[in-house]
């Protein structure tokens, strides 16, 4: 069975494509988010500064320094910035200035004993082997009173809510593998420090919740397991994927982003969709001038009808056409199974008629009192329950 990871299980939830280009077809891509540049230097840096504080406290200066060579000797030119109006700089100096804010907030950084940093755990998530995960936690404290203390750094320019984190599952998991290491592990508080916005959110589990991600996990494990078709999933994360170029809903826009315009233009698939969008744009043009012409049509008709009335006329002739004016009674009833509707079933019942029109069958029922099919005193006392309208109608015919 292969170890999941937090980051594996979430990369399916996100997008289960992206997913499968990552873990299953194992495409490596050399492109880096400069987020994910960031993140890495800071928790370099912050490895540094707590491995020596067994021995010493190190300066901001020198901490400062560490993290701009790290950065300097790293930065790749596979980098990418999705944020355009952002340089390279700009993410060093917002790295610089998350050291500064951690460095002022936790100097002499003796607020726990560190036990262990980058540490690796496992979480048995069935107790059988079956469901394993596995993770890093970024550093582990243990306070005075025995309280374990998991941290996690984020440099990202985001800053959730404590409702969020109190969700959030990647640290509740770790604290699951905590258990393993140590037999007094009981109180454990989990701690993120957004350190761009130099905050720090804390939360905690119960059993119960431990339990429930445990199962939820379990399931999500077997959901992946049995997926046969892993579909593409849009969302702003999209920005930050390596397999655009791969990814159905993609790869086009990646492939002419890149055109000039005359070459842009000249793609088959652009000139398709511009092509469809200028027939469509006709259809829009062309339903809205046939509504129109109905409108204007229903007009006309209604002077037609009075033209007909005052001259008394049913046939009115013209060059090439002549019209018929005709008439039709319109019968409404009541609304299906309103208080109306169930007292004329009940009369119907009464006077054996319901049969008739078969459990009060409108069409059937319209038929019998337009074509005044059953007698007088039926139809009377039915009377109140339908409404009669001449409908007029205006047929072009062309003329012989
Ligand atoms: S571009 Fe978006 S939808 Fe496509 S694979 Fe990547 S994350 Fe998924």
């Amino acid at each position: 069975m292969p170890y999941y990871s937090f980051s594996k299980l979430e990369t399916f939830e996100n997008c289960p494509l992206r997913y499968k280009f990552n873990y299953l077809d194992k495409i490596k891509r050399d492109e880096e988010s400069i987020e994910a540049f960031l993140g890495l230097c800071f928790h370099e840096t912050m490895e540094r500064l707590y491995q020596e504080l067994k021995f010493r406290i190190i300066s901001l200066e020198e901490l400062i320094d560490y993290y701009n060579d790290l950065w300097n000797k790293n930065y790749h030119e596979n980098i990418f910035i999705v944020k355009k109006e952002r340089c390279k700089d700009d993410y060093q100096k917002l790295g610089e200035k998350c050291i500064v804010n951690y460095y002022h907030r936790y100097y002499p950084f003796n607020q726990g004993r560190t036990l262990a940093i980058e540490k690796r755990v496992e979480i048995d998530l069935d107790g059988s082997k079956t469901y394993l995960l596995q993770g890093f936690i970024d550093r582990i404290d243990r306070l005075d009173d025995g309280t374990y203390e998991i941290h996690d750094y984020k440099t990202s320019s985001y800053l959730p809510e404590q409702k969020e984190k109190n969700e959030d599952k990647q640290l509740a998991l770790y604290q699951l593998g905590l258990k393993n290491l140590w037999n007094d592990v009981e109180k454990v508080n989990l701690v993120w420090h957004y350190v761009v916005f130099d905050q720090e959110i804390v939360s905690t589990r119960s059993t119960d919740e431990l339990e429930n991600l445990k199962s939820e996990t379990i399931s999500l494990i077997k959901k992946i397991e049995n997926t046969e078709e892993f579909l593409p999933k849009e969302s702003n994360l999209c920005a930050w994927c390596s397999y655009m170029d791969l990814c159905p809903l993609k790869k086009h826009q990646q492939k002419v982003e890149e055109l000039s315009l005359d070459k842009f233009l000249k793609d088959e698939g652009v000139q398709l969709v511009n092509t469809y969008v200028k027939l469509d744009m006709k259809k829009a043009e062309y339903k809205k001038r046939q509504k129109e012409i109905e409108e204007e049509l229903e007009k006309l008709k209604k002077i037609i009808i009075e033209y007909a009335k005052q001259e008394g006329l049913e046939v009115i002739i013209g060059s090439d056409y002549q019209l018929k004016i005709s008439e039709k009674k319109k019968i409404s009833l009541p609304t299906k199974n309103s208080d109306s509707w169930k007292e004329l079933e009940n009369i119907l019942k009464e006077i054996n008629k319901l049969e008739e029109v078969s459990t009060l069958d409108t069409i059937v029922l319209v038929k019998k009192i337009a074509e005044r099919e059953w007698e007088e005193d039926i139809l009377e006392k039915i009377k109140e329950f339908y409404q009669v309208e001449i409908k007029k109608y205006v047929k072009l015919l062309k003329l012989k």
